[in-house]
């Protein structure tokens, strides 16, 4: 029983949008009933574009699944009687978001995001293990820099350690610290709890902190090779390897936060300490976090991951070797992951080019042999087809908070 590869993902039309003639025209006039960044309800749209509410409501539904409409920011509604009437925003007339990616060992990159994508940067400040003050000011220059005197609606954080909802510092590490007293190097204080409050003061807009590995999650299945799937497991790689789950479209980051982790599952026993407190975890067994470090001791040197690709694309038998060892370790846990969930489809991190092919080959031949073979005739295995997934995916998190600024006030450099 063969696990289906797919080709690089084509856009096609989704099967939920029906006869989609029809329904791109009533999308078009709909969004031109938009003239600024104001909310309009399914009624006010109805008046405006002389459409049937049936037709609205349909429209509506579409463009908020293509992320071209988003539930406007409820803040400022008067007093009403009963539940009030949803409004709408159209996505590509709202301020920009900022962007601020914390990286393992590594500077932070700081970008600008819209309903376009990422329009500016990214460029890069001081790695988030500075003090506050170096990485407060180095940020705060850079998003200002991007945003040329704009005011951002939102700022998201992505952090590549489990994030809590509502929350944002690396518990993990805090528990781990508290085990294993002067293993690690101590978090900078303004991530020993909850970073919103100082991230609000320094960039002048609510923030929001998700997991990496959930936001290119979120881009992918909600935008990219996921988007007609019900049950979509995404796996990073390049920087750090890692799952995110979404089901019906929604995000699922489990009771505290770690859903997903997949570089903390056993693969080896009992294997090499791992710095959460497990032993024989993927991210130890594969020399991680990300692949520069194992990459550099494949070469024996630094090698840039444009290398790498162009290498496999000429058939080195030692990368591709590489790759396909590596898929088929993270299809160990991860065959785990389909036997329980069920999903229908596993993207693969768009950013993995050309190491994506034999990275999934060594996958599927782990998946065929530890999954039961009904779930795995059914399961799709596909690459990435979004570079910019957690950009994407980060933008959607922050239109489904409804992040809008109240102050209006930009960044100060
Ligand atoms: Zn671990």
């Amino acid at each position: 029983m063969a696990v289906r590869l797919s080709r690089p993902y084509a856009c096609g039309v989704p099967a939920t949008r029906g006869k989609r003639s029809t329904f791109a025209l009533t999308e078009r006039v709909v969004l031109s009933a938009f003239s600024d960044a104001s909310g309009q309800t399914r009624a006010e749209l109805g008046q405006r574009t002389g459409l049937s509410r049936a037709a609205v409501s349909a429209a509506v539904t579409n463009l908020l699944a293509s992320g071209e409409l988003v539930p406007a920011h409820a803040a400022g509604d008067g007093p009403v009687r009963g539940r009030p009437s949803a409004r709408y925003q159209r996505s590509d007339l709202l301020a920009p978001v900022v962007l601020v990616e914390l990286l393992h060992s590594a500077a932070t990159r700081v970008a600008v995001v819209d309903a376009h994508g990422v329009t500016a940067g990214p460029v890069e400040a001081a790695p988030w293990s500075s003090s506050w003050a170096v990485w407060a000011d180095t940020t705060r220059s850079a998003a200002a820099e991007l945003l040329g005197g704009r005011s951002p609606r939102g700022s998201v954080l992505l952090a590549p350690f489990p994030v809590r909802e509502g929350a944002g510092q690396p518990a993990m590490h805090a528990v781990e610290r508290e085990r294993h007293p002067g293993r690690l190097p101590p978090n900078p204080p303004w991530l020993e709890t909850d970073p919103r409050p100082a991230l609000a003061a320094l960039l002048d807009c609510p923030p929001l902190v998700l997991n990496d590995a959930n936001a290119a999650a979120l881009g992918e299945a909600r935008f990219g090779a996921g988007r007609d799937y019900r049950a979509v497991v995404h796996v990073s790689v390049r920087d750090g390897i890692g799952a995110g789950l979404v089901f019906d479209g929604e995000l699922f980051t489990g009771a505290s936060g770690f859903a997903g982790e997949l570089a903390h599952t056993q693969v080896t026993e009992p294997g090499r300490l791992c710095f959460c407190g497990g032993r024989g975890c993927l991210a130890t067994e594969t020399g991680g976090p990300g692949l520069a470090r194992p990459l550099e001791q494949l070469y024996e040197r630094p090698v840039s991951f444009d290398e790498v690709t162009a290498d496999i694309a000429r058939g080195d038998p030692w990368v591709t070797r590489y790759f396909r060892d590596l898929g088929a370790l993270i299809g160990k846990p991860l065959s785990s992951v389909v036997t329980l969930l069920d999903p229908d489809c596993i993207v693969l991190d768009a950013r993995l080019e050309a190491a994506a092919a034999p990275l999934m080959a060594g996958l599927t031949a782990t998946l065929e042999q530890r999954c039961p073979a009904a779930l795995v005739s059914r399961l799709r295995v596909l690459p990435g087809a979004l570079p910019d997934a957690a950009a994407r995916g980060a933008l959607a998190a922050a239109n489904a908070a409804q992040l809008s600024a109240g102050s209006g006030a930009a960044v100060r450099p």
